[in-house]
């Protein structure tokens, strides 16, 4: 397989939802960034420099914040995304 096939076809899983699209703290996608992800919820750890993810087991958003969410704009909340960006301790240098 090509490289540009590779691409296309993690591009076709991310629009399925088998993979996650990592992007940057702008919500900005840049082409070959994707992620195999668990079927469990979970949050992401990205490290900028090198766009590395670590997935983050439990999810810490309270449930009262999502109730919140709700009230304020009269959206039914079904679910969230959580993203931590930083430097890992390769990319800092240490
Ligand atoms: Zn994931
Ligand atoms: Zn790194
Ligand atoms: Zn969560």
């Amino acid at each position: 397989m090509g490289l540009m096939t590779i691409y296309r076809t993690l591009a076709l899983l991310a629009e399925v939802g088998a993979v996650y699209t990592i992007r940057d703290q702008h919500g900005e996608a840049s082409e070959g960034r994707y992620v195999f992800c668990s079927d469990h919820h979970h949050h992401h750890v990205i490290c900028t420099g090198c766009w590395r993810v670590w997935e983050v087991q439990g999810c810490g958003v309270a449930p009262e914040q999502q109730a919140h969410v709700a009230e304020a704009t009269g959206v039914t909340v079904t679910g969230h995304t959580l993203d931590f960006y930083g430097l890992c301790p390769s990319c800092r240098g240490t």
